[in-house]
């Protein structure tokens, strides 16, 4: 079974800064995105599923505590840590409420941010345990037994089109790209010709859509495919 690498989206307009935690999180392994403004932030967030995001509270173009507040409107569950060079309560205050689970003061020292880095993961990994069962519509995936089931009736699936599945599941009513696929479930890029992540698009289909009056994956011509209800 592949194991994603937890993925971290780093929003912070200082390149240098979001580079050295960027080189610093991929040494763990960790997968790291850099967005140097608030909108480009955004944009990702709308686009992939992370595990967690690394905010700057001052960002061009949308600041850090709105776009705190976006994230948790978009993928509640995703654990959010704030950095910030002001250090005082009403700081600290104004980003717990936005939704930011954990603050560090600029500068801070690379061991201390990934300690942190981790401990919020540790505990949204406790809380996705928990959960256990991805559903979209009557599409059920156990994470634990690692069973698919359609309607109440179980689905066999290979390794690979479990983790797509998982993939697909996770980023529903998102739409994720062909690239996308390939870096995720594959662990390395594609050449966007190819059309391997087609085939497993398909075999997933023939299992999991093609009795099945509503069909679930859907592809979105020209950019890559969606899982949702309707
Ligand atoms: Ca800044």
């Amino acid at each position: 079974m592949t194991v994603l690498p937890a993925r971290v989206l780093i929003v912070e307009d200082e390149e240098k800064v979001a580079q050295f935690i960027k080189k610093g999180l991929e040494t763990q392994p960790f997968a790291a995105d850099i967005a140097l403004d608030g909108q480009e932030g955004k944009d990702r967030i709308d686009r992939q599923a992370y595990d967690l995001a690394i905010l700057d509270v001052n960002l061009p173009l949308v600041d850090g505590l709105e776009l705190c507040a976006y994230v948790r409107q978009k993928q509640p569950q995703m654990p959010v840590l704030m950095l910030t060079a002001l250090g005082t309560t009403a700081d600290k205050l104004a980003g717990f409420d936005a939704g930011a689970d954990d603050y560090l003061v600029k500068p801070f020292d690379f061991m201390e941010l990934l300690a942190r880095v981790r401990a919020l993961l540790k505990r949204s990994q406790r809380q996705a345990d928990d959960a256990e069962v991805l559903r979209v519509a009557d599409l059920e995936l156990n994470l634990q037994s690692k069973e698919a089931r359609r309607g109440g009736a179980e689905i066999k699936l290979t390794a690979r089109e479990y983790t797509l599945l998982e993939y697909l599941m996770r980023n529903q009513g998102r739409v994720v790209s062909r690239v996308d696929i390939a870096e995720n479930v594959w662990d390395i890029g594609f050449d966007t010709g190819t059309n391997y992540v087609d085939v497993y698009i398909n075999y997933l289909r023939t299992k999991i859509d093609k009795n099945a009056p509503v069909k679930l994956i859907h592809t979105v011509v020209g950019l890559g495919y969606m899982m949702k209800e309707k």
